[in-house]
């Protein structure tokens, strides 16, 4: 099983999930329509971790 990963925005939004994808997806939904702006794929990756 893929280790649990996190994306958090600075505005205390956070995703978790064991799929980078779907983290990659409601982090671009997130960005879009809470702070209008378009994030790539690259840019949601570079922003997850891992959760220990
Ligand atoms: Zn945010």
């Amino acid at each position: 099983m893929a280790d649990l990963k996190s994306l958090r925005c600075p505005c205390g939004f956070e995703v978790r999930s064991r799929d980078e994808d779907e983290i990659v997806r409601i982090a671009q939904l997130h960005a879009r329509t809470i702070h209008g702006q378009e994030i790539s794929a690259e840019q949601a990756k570079a922003l997850i971790q891992l959760v220990a």
